[in-house]
């Protein structure tokens, strides 16, 4: 079967968000205009005995279920992330396809602590609760603290103040995501910058703390947590999530004119560093035995709720690539690594790690493909690859409009395989692929108390699961010799 691609504009990823979330933002690029080839009948035949098979046996959300409810919250450095290392090799083990090992990586080990309180006044009046969460890697209060909210809606505003405009008082970066994107993940990725770098912006002008508005779209009462940073050359400062609907409030009483204080108590510490695991099983290729290709997602998640979304869903339906093709039938011809990536959220020191290694022992790695969006319904995948790999996947669009995932774009493909791409690995540079769910609810529950297995609909994350499926399987079927 011919195609011809149309002379659309595609799109590729923004430099200057790549490194830490490269899959969220597109930007324009030159058109990919050149004669290539669909699915061939035995190709057609095989995606759609994965689909069958993964919607009508698959187990990726009974997988889901025990990873969420029996070992639950994973963030990097606790017992909870050793918990869900010794379940995932168990679960490959199972499978009987490979060999499973883990991979050493040192994590930081960061903890919430025991107290974690809010309180505001309105115009000097009684203490009203406030719900908020440090953000991960915040330091703590150290007892106490209480001082007035002063609002922003970027940093900008904040330069005005000059070094010490701030002094005593709390920052609040309020800047909602941008409800004019379509893609969710770009408004993310639109706002980000007020949680990551925030308790910064507010040390430099001398502020107490830094306040965030949660990076979601829903107006909820959870505060939404995620990683921060701290510049050596700036004070530390405390930093924590409100929800959207205290974000509102306070910003609104504000505006109005009203004093409002916020008093804090939180426990945070960094107990230094810890050794854990990416968990890596291996079936050695049948032609290509010395080039691989790598499917996964990350094992560790936030400290609340059940990381179910994020990033439970790509590391059950990555599992649920081998444990298909293998029951199946298949043997691939590249050797095919499963990785449950550790440290995502507040490292990616697993990403680091792995692609360290494979520089170190010369391994080529032909793809890398990730699942780390949510698991809703799958629309597409997302691109990162040169001009003529690029090509090669997008001649497989319309055969994949048929199951729902024909959206197919340049953009970043994973944080977890990124530094593939930047570690320079043996042979050429790797051929990307991020799956790409409906981005439209993944915030609601990202990085909250909402980001449970129960908000994961089974028939969704299946479809997920054999898309992702039958793209490892395509990726293995490409000839890399012939391909820039
Ligand atoms: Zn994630």
């Amino acid at each position: 079967m011919r195609k011809r691609l149309n002379d659309k504009q595609w799109f590729a990823p923004n430099g200057i968000w790549a490194a830490v979330f490269s899959w969220m933002l597109v930007a324009p690029v030159g058109a990919v205009a050149q004669d290539v080839d669909g699915w061939s009948g035995e190709d057609s035949a095989m995606v759609a005995r994965i689909h069958a098979h993964t919607l009508g046996e698959g187990r990726c959300y009974e997988d889901l279920r025990v990873l969420c409810k029996d070992v639950g919250a994973r963030l990097s450095g606790s017992q909870a992330a050793d918990d869900a290392i010794l379940w995932g090799a168990k679960v490959l083990e199972g499978i009987g396809a490979g060999t499973v090992r883990m991979q050493p990586v040192v994590v930081p080990h960061w903890e919430r602590g025991g107290n974690e309180r809010a309180w505001m006044r309105v115009d000097g009046g009684p203490q009203e609760p406030l719900r908020i969460s440090a953000l991960g890697g915040s330091v703590g209060t150290e007892g106490v603290m209480e001082g007035d909210v002063v609002v922003f809606r970027d940093f900008e505003a904040l330069d005005s103040l000059g070094s010490d405009g701030l002094e005593g008082r709390i920052a609040f970066f309020n800047r909602p995501m941008d409800p004019l994107m379509i893609n969710a993940g770009s408004a993310y990725g639109g706002a980000y910058e007020q949680r990551s770098r925030g308790a910064v912006e507010a040390a430099e002008h001398g502020g107490m703390a830094a306040l965030v508005r949660s990076l979601t779209h829903a107006l909820d009462t959870f505060p939404h947590t995620g990683g921060m940073r701290y510049d050596d050359a700036v004070g530390k400062v405390p930093a924590a999530a409100v929800s959207t609907v205290d974000a509102r409030r306070i910003s609104r009483l504000i505006a109005d004119g009203h004093e409002v204080r916020v008093g804090m108590e939180m426990d945070c510490v960094l107990h230094g560093e810890k050794t854990q695991a990416n968990v890596i099983a291996e079936w050695t290729g049948s032609e290509h035995p010395d080039r691989y290709i790598v499917v996964g997602g990350h094992l560790d998640s936030w400290d609340i709720g059940e990381g179910a979304h994020d990033d439970g869903a790509g590391i059950v339906q990555s599992i649920e690539v081998m444990r298909t093709l293998h029951a199946l039938g298949y043997q691939p011809r590249h050797t095919l690594r499963v990785v449950l990536f550790i440290n995502e959220e507040n490292g990616n020191n697993g990403g680091k790690t792995y692609a360290q290694r494979a520089r170190e022992k010369g391994e080529w790695h032909v793809a890398a493909v990730e699942s780390d969006a949510g698991g809703d319904a799958p629309r597409g995948f997302s691109i990162d690859a040169t001009d003529s790999a690029t090509a090669a996947v997008r001649a497989w669009k319309e055969d994949f409009m048929d199951y729902g995932v024909g959206d197919m774009r340049r953009g970043g493909a994973g944080v977890d395989i990124g530094p593939l791409k930047q570690e320079e690995p043996a042979g050429k540079r790797p051929l990307m692929v991020g799956l790409r769910p409906n981005s439209q609810r993944y915030f609601d529950y990202h990085h909250s108390d909402r980001d449970i297995f129960e908000n994961v609909h089974e028939r969704e994350l299946k479809l997920g699961a054999a898309a992702l499926t039958s793209m490892v399987y395509l990726l293995d079927r490409l000839d890399y010799d012939s391909i820039d």
